[in-house]
């Protein structure tokens, strides 16, 4: 069982974009959120029965508290639920998982996230184990953003303000494809979803191995659009991940052969 209820302690406004919802779980010992840096949990608005939810970081984690940091966008359930929840609400929350893991002789990191990714970026940053050279390319509204970002020795912040995010084309991949990578690298990604193909792409063209990155879409622009062309072909491209992991691919190898195949049916 991973799924707990949640009472919402308090709601405040970080920045003009930014809300931070802080949590008390019900059932920590049953939500057992990985100690990743980039730990995240999926939210379900209505608890009594939890349907559509979204995903959202855990910025910080004490005990059976949480603190999630949700941008608040143009619209979508999980914007309204963060601009209008308030201390003594319920939700439900499920399917605690992290993915930041660099490889133990990676000297040099890439960090790449848009504001999706900002609160598992700052979190990566506050808690890096050891010297590792990091570059975070960060695409975000304003410095207001940027101030979110904790400040540590040997980071290199690359930043690109008012681009992507919904607000316009987006600049990561190409900010990316800009860098000269190191052959022992690792890179870390996390924003729209069409950008992290690109990178991802841009990774293994430059001869990295897939233990060398962990690139997630976090969001997909236009996902109404996008969602009613996945409709017509769902049953064909989950064959194509089932059948990876039914080969012992594992799920990162299967989520791969999944996007390359959306990628072949056009999406
Ligand atoms: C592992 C993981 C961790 C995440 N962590 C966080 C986090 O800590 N904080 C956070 O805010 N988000 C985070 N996200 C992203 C978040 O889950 C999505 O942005 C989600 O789609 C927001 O839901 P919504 O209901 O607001 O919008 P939706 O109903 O999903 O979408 C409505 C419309 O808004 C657009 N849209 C969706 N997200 C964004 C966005 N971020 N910027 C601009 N337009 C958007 C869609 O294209 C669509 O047109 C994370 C995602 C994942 C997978």
């Amino acid at each position: 069982m991973s799924f707990s209820f949640a009472t919402v302690v308090e709601a405040l406004q970080l920045s003009p974009r930014l809300r931070r919802i802080s949590l008390q779980v019900e059932n920590a010992a049953a939500l057992a959120i990985p100690p990743g840096a980039d730990a995240a949990v999926g939210v379900y608005f209505d608890p009594e029965s939890p349907g559509e939810g979204r995903n959202y970081s855990v910025r910080r984690h004490a005990g059976d508290l949480i603190d999630l940091d949700v941008v608040l966008h143009a619209s979508g359930p999980g914007t309204t639920w963060a601009a209008n929840t308030a201390a003594g609400d319920r939700v439900g929350v499920d399917h605690a998982r992290s993915w930041y893991r660099p490889p133990p002789g990676a000297d040099w990191q890439l960090l790449v996230t848009d504001l999706s990714g900002l609160p598992a970026t700052a979190r990566i940053l506050e808690e890096l184990p050891r010297a590792i050279a990091t570059v975070a390319v960060v695409e975000v509204a304003d410095h207001h953003d940027l101030d979110y970002l904790p400040t540590r020795a040997g980071v290199t912040v690359v930043s690109s303000l008012g681009t992507g995010n919904g607000f316009g084309p987006s600049q990561l991949a190409t900010l990316v494809r800009q860098l000269a990578l190191p052959a022992a690298g690792y890179c870390w990604f996390a924003g729209e979803a069409a950008q992290s193909r690109e990178v991802r792409k841009h990774l293994r063209g430059n001869g990295w191995t897939i233990d060398q990155y962990d690139v997630t879409g976090y969001w997909r622009l236009d996902s109404e659009t996008w969602d009613a062309k996945f409709a017509l072909v769902e049953g064909d491209v989950l064959a194509v991940y089932e059948r990876a992991l039914a080969d012992g691919k594992g799920d990162k190898v299967a989520s791969e052969e999944f996007d390359d195949a959306l990628e072949r049916a056009g999406l």
